[in-house]
């Protein structure tokens, strides 16, 4: 993966020593906002007892609106994890055998035996983040556990006040960032700091079936997959988000149909695929992504042909973590 380049403050100041080091605008701004900031005043949470039929909770979330929701073990009395998409992806994956068998697994396994069997061997705790700490720690946590959802959790009460994500961060940076002055860096073309990722990106043939998608969002552990022709041109997105649809409509018992039909079949989705070229500038891309609402963009050249991806999390490294030496993506 290549990661971004933008300069170091001191390799910026040794070229030229009078000019006003700006790289660190956003890593400052970062620093000094906490979470409780970019937290909206009403949203809405649903949590989830670990005793829940797995099922259950992923048409609770499918009805309503949401992509996550934080595990509440009732022996414990504590939060223990995260319910997420990506989950009902691993157990879809792990459990599906044909069109004509009944994933059995997903009809009948509680939350607390589907987590039993699948994190044996991983880390079994939640990450999460109180509501004083910094943004800037928040970005760190997202991109070093590389999650998607952080918990705010209140330390007096112990109740979960919000899930934090990139997109509400970049957003908050969005409204909010506009009173410190825009580094020069934002006019820099995309290519020339090579924000994003550019080789081995992981697609899928409109001729796949979703089994195959999930597969790959399996193995490669991506949010995302731009779905392609035969001459690798883009011709739709197709998200882990996406995969919810699969419960919404009750096919997941279906994973056989191609990737076009699934994209034909989806009730809630971004019309066409949301671009841009390397030569956009990174003020460009960061506009286009906020007012998309989407987790990344396709870069793209002029045939459409897929050259790479700049996902929030490219963005929030080059632009928070970078000036501060950290690579959270690295490994
Ligand atoms: P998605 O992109 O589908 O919303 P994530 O990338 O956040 O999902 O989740 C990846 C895996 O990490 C899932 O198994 C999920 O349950 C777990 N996970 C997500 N957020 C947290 C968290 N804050 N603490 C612990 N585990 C988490
Ligand atoms: P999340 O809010 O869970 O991070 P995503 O941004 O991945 O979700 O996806 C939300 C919706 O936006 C999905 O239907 C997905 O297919 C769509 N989407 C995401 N990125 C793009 C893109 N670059 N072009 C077109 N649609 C996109
Ligand atoms: P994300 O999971 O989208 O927050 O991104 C984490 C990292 O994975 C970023 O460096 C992305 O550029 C990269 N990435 C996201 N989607 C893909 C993909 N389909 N192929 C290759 N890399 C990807």
């Amino acid at each position: 993966m290549e990661r971004p380049t933008l300069v170091s403050s001191q390799a910026k100041k040794h070229e030229k020593p009078d000019a006003e080091d700006d790289t660190a605008v956003y890593m400052n701004f970062m620093k000094s906002h906490c979470c409780y900031d970019a937290i909206p005043t009403s949203s809405k949470l649903v949590i989830f007892d670990t005793s829940l039929q797995v099922k259950k909770a992923f048409f609770a979330l499918v009805a309503n609106g949401l992509r996550a929701a934080p595990l509440w073990d009732s022996k414990l009395q504590r939060f223990v994890g995260m319910l997420t998409i990506t989950d009902f992806i691993n157990i879809l994956h792990r459990y599906y055998k044909s069109p004509m068998v009944q994933i059995y697994e997903l009809e009948s396994h509680k939350i607390e035996t589907w987590r039993d069997i699948y994190l044996e061997y991983a880390d079994r705790f939640l990450i999460s983040i109180s509501p004083g700490a910094s943004l800037f720690d928040a970005i760190h946590s997202l991109l070093k556990y590389k999650i998607h959802r952080l918990p705010v959790i209140d330390p007096q009460s112990g109740n979960v006040l919000h899930i934090l994500t990139h997109k509400r961060i970049l957003k908050f940076l969005h409204i909010f960032g506009g009173k410190v002055p825009k580094p020069r860096f934002t006019q820099r073309q995309i290519q020339e700091l090579g924000i994003g990722t550019f080789r081995n990106i992981a697609t899928v043939q409109q001729t796949a079936t979703v089994y195959d998608a999930l597969s790959v969002f399996v193995e490669r552990r991506v949010s995302a997959l731009p779905v392609v022709d035969e001459g690798g041109k883009v011709v739709a997105l197709y998200s882990r988000f996406d995969v919810i649809n699969l419960a919404a409509q009750k096919m997941y018992n279906n994973l056989n149909m191609t990737m076009h039909e699934a994209i034909q079949r989806r009730s809630c989705f971004v019309e066409g695929v949301i671009t841009c070229y390397p030569e956009e500038t990174l003020e460009t891309v960061i506009d286009r992504i906020v007012q998309a609402k989407v987790h990344r963009l396709v870069l793209v050249d002029r045939a459409d042909v897929v050259k790479g991806i700049i996902s929030l999390s490219d963005l929030l490294q080059a632009m928070v973590l970078t000036p501060a030496g950290i690579d959270a993506l690295l490994s």
